[in-house]
């Protein structure tokens, strides 16, 4: 930007056209005013990453202020809706085959005055049952259902949900919304990026084209081109932290009905996801390169697919963590450029939402030290909080495998530490307004991975004992009624989100 007022009629330039690149071209098209003008570069010849197929409820508000209609977007995407993520095998065997638990959206029962719901739940013991029993989307999810709007029911449903789709096809869907809005698309590889007293100045296309501009976005993917390898940003590594370093990507024909929601199983030294696509499955294996050959993980992947392989396995190669900065004099960046955690429970793409709405909040009139420090702040504490909850889900395993022995015995960081010490001790779980990760979330995470807290909150004794248990009921029927009234999730799609056949079988 110019070093001391606002430029007449901005000029933005992202490089990178993935699902980060169209994300900020299509919110900058929608929230930019008149006069900014945006150019997206890309090259076909690179390509894109080509996997983050699931997603969590947040992204249903980037669409809706986009002005996207749910239906159209499912439709456009080939996607499936999402109720959260089933966790099988991190605790180890059991007796009755493996440990499995959902992550699942939206609430579970209700809280009542300054005491939250778990805590009633708790002091219930044995008789209270299962913590899902209480959540409408867990029931929902276990028996296969979905539906968004159940009419009028007595409490709010408590329901919420996000998509698993097709990342391709939703960059093409924000292109079109992009181009539409005025976003200018040029094709070209990036060769030279030129810096003027720490700020970009332009980019170099091949055949010497230059693009200059007043703001950059790097959305340019793992390398960093304009972040790193120009501005020297530095990178946080969080490997010690976050073991797993490649991945193995292959998609599968469907076989049986389409689940609402991902599916996360412990391997022997990582885990494998299951993503239902409406035309295929996208499945692939997260591991650490220290405890398994590219080799061993393939056979695990293809060994543990529902269906059969429609490619070759894809094989990416990664290091958990984050740019230093990812606001760099005039350049910010967004999505793998600014770092990358696994996909251990869909946050990438949120990363680039929250990226864009800071960004959009932060906008800078002019140079903007202080702008740049504020979002590298507010980026870093989304980032950790982040971290610690994937962290937690390694941490807290209960398998026998050498990798697993190894992520239990590993330092975790003091924040986390503090969080699990809170939550054995009394229940308590405190959720700050920069964490993604709600309270429910903690919960279902801490207790499906066998924590168990020593008490409860005192304020729950308020209840008679005959009082609670009709309380515990009354949760129990409410969640079962709304997870009733849902038809299955094939009948939802079938009825308001199908691909056109010819779509689903390209
Ligand atoms: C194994 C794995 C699984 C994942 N699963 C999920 C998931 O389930 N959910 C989720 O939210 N996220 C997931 N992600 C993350 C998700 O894929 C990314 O966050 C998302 O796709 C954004 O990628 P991107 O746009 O930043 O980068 P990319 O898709 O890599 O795009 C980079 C762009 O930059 C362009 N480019 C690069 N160099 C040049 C150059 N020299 N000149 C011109 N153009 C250039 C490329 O052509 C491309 O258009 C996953 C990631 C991995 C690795």
């Amino acid at each position: 930007m110019d070093k001391t007022k606002t430029t007449p009629s901005p000029n933005v330039v992202i490089v990178g056209g993935g699902t980060a690149g169209w994300m900020a071209a299509a919110a900058f098209a929608r929230f930019l005013p008149a006069g900014w003008t945006v150019r997206l570069i890309e090259s076909d010849a690179i390509g894109t990453v080509g996997v983050g197929e699931a997603t969590i409820p947040q992204l249903r508000l980037f669409n809706a202020h986009l002005g996207i209609d749910e239906d159209a977007f499912v439709r456009a995407t080939l996607g499936t809706f999402k109720l959260g993520i089933e966790f099988v095998g991190w605790s180890g065997p059991k007796s009755s085959g493996d440990s499995r638990y959902l992550h699942a959206f939206g609430t579970i029962g209700r809280g009542m005055g300054l005491v939250p719901f778990h805590h009633y739940w708790l002091r219930g013991g044995e008789a209270a049952g299962d913590l899902w029993d209480y959540s409408p989307t867990a029931i929902a999810a276990r028996g296969n259902r979905f539906a968004r709007d159940l009419g009028r029911t007595e409490l709010p449903s408590g329901v919420a949900w996000a998509f698993q789709f097709d990342a391709a096809l939703y960059a093409a869907f924000l292109r079109r919304y992009a181009e539409a809005r005025g976003v200018e698309r040029i094709e070209g590889q990036v060769v030279h990026v030129a810096v003027d007293d720490g700020n970009i100045a332009s980019i170099t296309l091949e055949g010497d084209r230059k693009v200059a501009g007043d703001l950059f976005i790097d959305c340019s993917g793992f390398r960093g081109l304009l972040i790193e390898e120009a501005l020297h940003a530095g990178y946080e590594d969080w490997t010690h932290l976050l073991p797993c370093d490649r991945a193995l990507a292959v998609p599968s024909a469907n076989a049986g009905a389409l689940t609402p929601y991902t599916r996360a199983t412990a391997k022997e030294a990582g885990w494998q996801w299951r993503i239902p696509l409406q035309h295929r499955c996208g499945n692939g294996i997260v591991y650490s390169s220290a405890h398994l050959s590219d080799d061993r993980a393939a056979d695990i992947l293809l060994a543990g697919l529902d269906g059969a392989p429609l490619a070759d396995p894809r094989p990416l190669r990664f290091r958990a963590g984050r740019r230093k900065r990812a606001w760099v004099g005039n350049c910010i960046a967004l999505g793998l450029a600014a770092g990358f955690m696994e996909p251990l429970e869909s946050t990438s793409i949120h990363l680039v939402q929250s990226g864009i709405a800071r960004l959009l909040q932060l906008l800078p009139a002019g140079d903007s030290p202080a702008s740049a420090a504020e979002f590298n702040r507010q980026t870093a504490r989304e980032w950790e909080a982040i971290r610690d909850f994937l962290i937690f889900h390694y941490h807290a395993n209960g398998r026998d495998e050498p990798f697993w022995r190894a992520c239990r015995e590993a330092a975790i960081p003091d924040s986390l530490a503090a969080r699990i010490a809170l939550f054995r001790e009394s229940g308590r779980i405190v959720h700050e307004s920069h964490e993604l990760f709600t309270e429910v979330a903690w919960l279902q995470v801490m207790t499906g991975q066998g924590i168990r807290p020593q008490a409860y909150h005192p304020l729950a004794d308020d209840l008679s004992a005959a009082e609670l248990a009709e309380y515990l009921a009354l949760a129990r029927r409410h969640a079962q009624g709304v997870a009733a009234r849902m038809p299955t999730h094939d009948a939802f799609i079938a009825a308001h989100a199908a691909a056109a056949p010819t779509t689903v079988a390209a």
